[in-house]
């Protein structure tokens, strides 16, 4: 807690809320102590330092560090299991996560969530998020620019929720995650690592609702992934 916080706070509990709670100064040196400016939401350094979820998204929920801010409805932070072992990562929310604030939810959540049951997950089980936390103007795809300015908040998701293992939801969350060019194809043929987590590739849930086709190589890529999961839970890794 800053000095200047501190001092304006004890002139607020000595003279009362009129005198220095609606300043200018007052409002940043709050803002401040809890790790935000006030400069309409900006973010500062101090989610670096969170050791929770529900910290972190405390934190940046407010984020404009890149243009997105300006035409989201809902920033989009991730949700689940606090605990969880399996990670989901699309690319970014669309609109019906962008109204909701909630990552993979309509038509393409549905099919998401009987995706996980078909291989004895749950959706509570999991956390699921993505690239970035702000849905970018008609789905487009994320800008390298975007990337940079919201992984760092994925990188902290991960570390502090510390999965077994990551699956990429789709040829642009994949080839971002990796910094790769290989088509989706060619991605799901291995098992990567991202932040020294095993990562599996497979189809955006979306892009099955477009193409059925793509359903039968989906099966056969989260069942690999739950594969690779019991072997490395049963290890004890
Ligand atoms: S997309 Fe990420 S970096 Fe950009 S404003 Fe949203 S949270 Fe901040």
């Amino acid at each position: 807690m800053s000095d200047l916080y501190r001092y304006l706070r004890q002139q607020r509990e000595r003279y009362g809320e009129s005198l220095y709670l609606e300043s200018e100064i007052f409002r940043a040196a709050e803002l401040a102590a809890q790790g935000l400016t006030d400069t309409g939401g900006e973010v500062t350094e101090a989610w670096k330092t969170a050791t929770t979820l529900v910290e972190l998204n405390d934190l940046i929920c407010e984020c404009r560090k890149c243009p997105l801010a300006d035409t989201r409805n809902k920033f989009v932070f991730g949700v689940g299991n606090p605990q969880a072992d399996v990670v989901l990562i699309g690319e970014a929310p669309g609109a019906d996560e962008d109204r909701q604030g909630e990552p993979f939810v309509g038509r393409a959540g549905k099919l998401l969530n009987k995706i996980l049951e078909a291989v004895d997950f749950k959706r509570e089980d999991v956390f699921i998020g993505n690239i970035l936390k702000c849905r970018p103007p008609n789905n487009r795809d994320p800008l390298p620019g975007e990337v940079e300015q919201c992984e760092p908040y994925l990188h902290k998701q991960l570390e502090v929720l510390q999965p077994k293992v990551i699956l990429a939801l789709g040829r642009i969350a994949a080839q971002t995650l990796l910094r790769s060019k290989d088509s989706l194809t060619k991605l799901r043929t291995s098992v990567h690592e991202y932040q020294g987590i095993p990562l599996v590739v497979t189809y955006h849930p979306a892009a099955l609702l477009r193409n059925p086709n793509w359903k039968r190589p989906t099966w056969e890529d989260v069942q690999k992934f739950r594969k690779l999961y019991d072997e490395l839970t049963e290890n004890g890794k």
